[in-house]
């Protein structure tokens, strides 16, 4: 409608102007003065009238005095024969000099078809323009099948390897894409078939859309990059088309690299889907396989894709000649953190004595992406505390601030709660320290952050891949820690308590279940979890053994959690005075650092304790 009505005031105002041109044109042909036949008459009795000359009808007058002027004789009559009918002297007439031109070819004809073609012309031009409005209409409905595929990893963008610390293994592997992309016929010589689609599998933020740009880098070759879920959208079989077309871009600009990242958004095993949109799914996917099918035998596009649900991908995908390589991003491990924190300090100004290591060892777990964060928030933390510098202090609270959420100094808590806050803590850093080879304690708060009233940082001194039953048990002892303390100390539990409940006690019953850590049930794991595939999480866990044992399971999972609680009980019942020693001091100073905390510890002499 909007369009309709642009497109009325366009013709209006074409109209107005052409009729401005026209008016304009017609004026100053209108000049020269207008005389009628009579007059003409008049003048040549006069003897003014020097020339004139006859055009069709029209009569161009020249005077004596060299002026012009215009006048009209009858259509039929000729002039001679009209002007001797109006009186003129005939000698007069003889010496004007009478010349007839014929009316030039443009101007017969523009007199006959102007009037008639303009109108036609004019709504020529608005229906042309309708058309053209309609039409970019239409293509915009067209171009939702088009990818907005996007190409990017030049100039500033450039990432190479240099820019992904750690994942030596995946850069290998990677290592190979590369080559073959500098260099084809090397490896086409040899009659080896090229890589088609190699698949990044790793957890959340460790590096995969960094890697994927780092090889297109190293390889100087266009990165295209497109995300699945693009693929996906309102219209059914618009999926496809995208996919089509992503392909057919990356194919044109070959040697090239086409990134499809979180490819599970599509790649989800066929006919597993919950909700609707799944047919749509289905067809994209079918799609990219088809697409990958296709490449003929030295097409030099290599598709990269990323996930971090490996396991829900639907095995055609996997197939070999398509997604057959797979290149694992694992977390990095303590050398590789402080690589990744080594490279993200650049550009940042840490002050000299800042040891990246130490921070390292603070933070296993982290993603690269996590360890980005961190250096970010460092800075950020520096800049609010109007320093010039970002210390270790302030990156030491980033960490905290990464795993917890920001601190809630603010947060009214009544003496009594910090009381209890600062026995609980102590509790969980008093067992952890008593416990023979449970995780050294690096950090005890009272200040709550997140949803955390105050926290025990406890790290494993190595990093490790395997966790033996004695670390568990240890592990589920500290987490008694506190609810053991709250209870000797005052007697009564807090809310503050729950969550350490519930983490032992499903660290307990993973024991029994999936470890087989229990010498009663012996080694065998219990239940079939079922991960929802929609939800890539566990929402039901399927029963496969009697009610009898259910009932054993139960009691396993209780007997270890009662274990753990009566170490806690006992090593808190032998250190009163330590316990009372830490809690003053946290409610004193709020936080304390695992130096301190153990140097607190020493006139105690504490005997180590076996769960
Ligand atoms: P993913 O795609 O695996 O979720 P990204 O590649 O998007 O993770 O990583 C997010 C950010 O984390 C990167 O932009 C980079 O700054 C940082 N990062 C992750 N892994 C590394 C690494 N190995 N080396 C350097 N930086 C990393
Ligand atoms: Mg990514
Ligand atoms: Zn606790």
């Amino acid at each position: 409608m909007t369009n309709f009505s642009k497109n009325i005031l366009w013709a209006v105002m074409t109209l107005i102007l052409i009729s401005m041109v026209f008016s304009v044109f017609t004026e100053t042909t209108a000049k020269p003065e207008r005389l009628s036949l009579s007059q003409v008459a008049e003048r040549i009795n006069a003897g003014q009238v020097a020339e004139i000359g006859i055009n069709g009808d029209d009569l161009t007058v020249k005077l004596a005095d060299g002026k012009t002027a215009l006048s009209k004789k009858e259509t039929e009559a000729g002039i001679t024969e009209s002007l001797k009918n109006l009186n003129v002297n005939p000698d007069a007439l003889q010496k004007i000099k009478i010349t007839v031109e014929s009316p030039s070819g443009f101007q017969y004809w523009a007199a006959i078809l102007i009037p008639t073609l303009l109108p036609i012309l004019i709504i020529g031009a608005i229906f042309w323009f309708m058309f053209r409005q309609a039409r970019t209409g239409v293509n915009q409905a067209f171009s939702f099948g088009r990818s907005n595929i996007r190409l990017s990893g030049f100039g500033k963008e450039k990432v190479t390897f240099n820019d992904v610390s750690g994942l030596k293994e995946a850069k290998e592997e990677l290592l190979e894409i590369v080559q073959f992309l500098k260099d084809p016929k090397k490896f086409l010589d040899l009659g080896a078939r090229i890589p088609r689609g190699v698949l990044l599998m790793g957890p959340p933020g460790t590096g995969k859309t960094l890697m994927a740009r780092a090889v297109a880098g190293e390889s100087n070759v266009p990165f295209f990059n497109i995300s699945a879920s693009e693929f996906v959208e309102m219209f059914v079989g618009v999926g496809a088309s995208r996919t089509r077309d992503a392909f057919a871009t990356a194919k044109k600009a070959a040697p090239a690299i086409l990134f499809v990242d979180e490819i599970d958004a599509v790649g989800r095993q066929r006919g597993a889907g919950l909700g609707g949109g799944n047919d749509e799914r289905e067809q994209t996917l079918n799609q990219i396989l088809v697409e990958l099918d296709g490449f003929d035998r030295d097409t030099r596009v290599i598709v990269l894709a990323a996930t971090n649900r490996p396991d829900i991908l639907d095995p055609a995908l996997l197939r070999p000649g398509r997604f057959d390589r797979r290149v694992v991003l694992d977390l990095p491990d303590i050398n590789d953190r402080e690589e990744i924190l080594k490279i993200h300090s650049k550009g940042k100004a840490l002050a000299k004595d800042v040891d990246l290591r130490k921070l390292a060892v603070r933070t296993p777990g982290f993603s690269g992406a996590d360890l980005a964060n961190l250096m970010n928030e460092g800075a950020i933390l520096t800049g609010r505390a109007n320093k010039k510098v970002i210390g270790q202090d302030e990156l030491y609270s980033a960490v905290e601030k990464v795993i917890l959420g920001p601190e809630r100094r603010n947060r009214a808590i009544s003496e009594n709660e910090k009381k209890i806050t600062a026995y609980h803590e102590g509790g969980h850093a008093l067992v952890a320290a008593s416990l023979k080879g449970a995780d050294p304690v690096h950090k005890i708060s009272i200040i709550s952050r997140g949803m955390a009233g105050g926290y025990t940082m406890k790290l494993p001194l190595e990093e490790e891949h395997l966790r033996t039953k004695t670390q568990f048990l240890n592990d589920i002892a500290v987490m008694m820690g506190g609810y053991a303390s709250e209870r000797m100390t005052f007697g009564d539990v807090s809310t503050g308590a729950s969550d350490d409940i519930r983490q032992a006690s499903e660290l307990a019953r993973k024991l029994v279940t999936k470890y087989g850590m229990s010498e009663k049930l012996g080694p065998l794991t219990f239940g079939k979890t079922e991960e929802m595939i929609f939800l890539g999480r566990e929402i039901s866990t399927e029963k496969n053994y009697s009610e009898k044992m259910a009932e054993k399971i139960d009691d396993e999972v209780r007997a270890f959690a009662e274990r753990a609680h009566a170490t806690a009980q006992k090593i808190l019942q032998t250190n009163k005075k330590a316990l009372k020693k830490i809690a003053e001091t946290l409610m004193e100073k709020e936080t304390l650092e695992g130096d301190e905390f153990y140097n607190l510890l020493k006139p105690f002499k504490i005997k180590p304790v076996v769960v």
